[in-house]
């Protein structure tokens, strides 16, 4: 069982993931690949037969099995060949197969990943920031340079990574995680690699813990039915892998049941005592624990706690924006609006993927916000990603909206995250408090089939490549009814807190 860049990558994204591909029920396993996921493979895979057809002279070792390829490799990198493209390197348990091997002036071999997002992460060029190096790749890039250190190509613990912007980022693997972690690149590629090995080996075995990724994941069924049936703490909104492990190991308290029973009071004063105890887990999140643990299992119903009073104001507005955070594009932002009787749903979309498109949308936003009546509207939306996009946005597009006119907009009491009211004001008898939860939870049901701002993305890249008007009418019909669900969800919200 070998242990391969992607096994790494895996780990990285869910600890959970590598024990299972091995390990796990097969049949409970989605053969079809998430279309999200095909579109960013394809993504990649594009991209990286652009950069190879303008790279010049290099020896194609991509076709033929991992064995033939391997001998060829090495026959390759002993004759000292400049840059070999897709070479296969096998040592011990592990195998990698980088894009490129490329000679140094030393006779040194170092890997070379050709990768469809940026480089180095926060990059902030505004702000003079250069960004960290992604961990994810390093560990990738760490797994060939183990293997080539091990068949004697390689001394340094470097690589390379060809990122979309054309830019060759080093990568030294000698360095450390961050300013406050000393840890090195390489040792936390060990690190990692060890506990790989441990689980593909089922020396060790971890378990699933709902999270974002999962759906993303061809084992999500699979997983969703493990937690309910072992009615695990993870099926808690909020309660993640880390604190689910703690609660196990100090107190074991392994199912949600468990915690309903325990005298959590007699924990906090054991953490009074012990600093080692729950660390990590402080009173507020475990007494909130308790309390969702009671709504989601007894009581089934949802909770708003302080009386909440929403403007009155002639225009409500429920916006919603689609992009694409894999190439930093939006390319819808859209609006519910209700004015008295009269509801009407508005987009603004870029139907291009140029810096006019998603300008030109982004103006004709700002104007129609403009246009509204001063202080008579409110904007309901879910989640901080709004106002982070938007204050990057006007970055970008400064001539568009200066930054004071962004920040008052968000500084506005009339302009609402939802989302921070669900989360400071409410609890619900659900596991999750995602927009598509809550709303379902109240009745509200998407038009589309397989509603998801994953999916969105997917079919706008469609829409990109056929132009086709159905495509677009879908991405506008999935976003409207987003905005509609952030109706529903208010609405609902009042009344409850109307009742109070
Ligand atoms: S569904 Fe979630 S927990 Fe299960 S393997 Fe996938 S990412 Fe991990």
């Amino acid at each position: 069982m070998y242990i391969t860049a992607s096994k790494l990558y895996d780990y990285m994204q869910c600890p959970h993931r590598v024990w299972r591909d091995e390990h796990g029920p097969k049949d409970e396993k989605i053969e079809e690949t998430n279309p999200f996921v095909q579109m960013l493979w394809d993504r990649g895979i594009n991209y990286e037969e652009k950069v190879i057809s303008k790279i010049g002279d290099y020896l194609d070792l991509s076709k033929g099995d991992f064995e033939e390829r391997f001998e060829k490799t090495i026959e390759a990198m002993k004759k000292k060949t400049p840059l070999i493209y897709q070479g296969v390197l096998i040592k011990d348990n592990l195998r990698g197969i980088p894009d490129l091997l490329k000679i140094m002036p030393d006779g040194q071999y170092v890997p070379v990943d050709i990768k469809s997002g940026m480089g180095r992460e926060g990059v902030d060029m505004e702000n003079g920031k250069a960004g960290k190096l992604k961990k994810h790749y390093a560990i990738q890039l760490a797994l060939y340079s183990d293997a080539l250190n091990r068949l004697g190509f390689e001394n340094k613990k470097i690589g390379i990574i060809f990122d979309i912007k054309g830019d060759e980022i080093i990568y030294d693997l000698n360095l450390p995680l961050g300013a406050r972690d000393n840890t090195t690149f390489w040792e936390f590629y060990e690190n990692t690699r060890e506990a790989v090995s441990a689980l593909l080996e089922d020396k060790i075995k971890n378990k699933p813990a709902m999270a974002g990724i999962c759906k993303l994941c061809p084992w999500y069924d699979s997983c969703k039915k493990w937690v309910t049936e072992e009615d695990d703490l993870t099926g808690l909104f909020y309660l993640g892998r880390s604190r689910r492990d703690k609660l196990y190991e100090d107190v074991k308290i392994k199912k949600i049941e468990d915690l309903l029973n325990a005298d959590i009071e007699i924990f906090l004063d054991m953490k009074k005592r012990d600093k080692e105890f729950l660390k990590g887990v402080g009173e507020k999140t475990l007494k909130k624990d308790v309390i969702r643990a009671n709504i989601l299992k007894n009581t089934k119903e949802p909770v708003v706690y302080d009386k909440v009073d929403f403007p009155k104001v002639s225009h409500e507005l429920f916006f919603d924006i689609e992009d694409d955070p894999t190439q930093e594009f939006v390319y819808l932002h859209g609006v519910y609006e209700r004015s008295g009787e009269k509801e009407r749903f508005l987009d603004f979309t870029a139907k291009d993927i140029t810096i006019e498109e998603e300008k030109r949308a982004w103006g004709e936003f700002w104007e129609y916000i403009r246009s509204l009546p001063k202080d008579d509207f409110s904007v309901y939306y879910f989640s901080p990603h709004e106002k982070s996009t938007y204050k990057r946005m006007q970055r970008t597009y400064s001539d568009v909206i200066s930054e004071k006119e962004v920040e008052e907009f968000f500084d506005n009491p009339n302009v609402i995250d939802l989302y921070q009211i669900v989360l400071k004001n409410t609890d619900w008898p659900l596991g999750s408090y995602s927009l598509k939860a809550l709303a379902q939870y109240l009745g509200f049901e998407w038009r589309d089939e397989t509603p998801s701002g994953a999916l969105s993305i997917q079919w706008f890249n469609n829409y990109l490549d056929k132009k086709d008007e159905e495509i677009l009418k879908r991405i506008l019909l999935y976003n409207e009814d987003d905005c509609k669900a952030t109706m529903v969800l208010k609405d609902a919200i009042q009344k409850m807190s109307d009742k109070k």
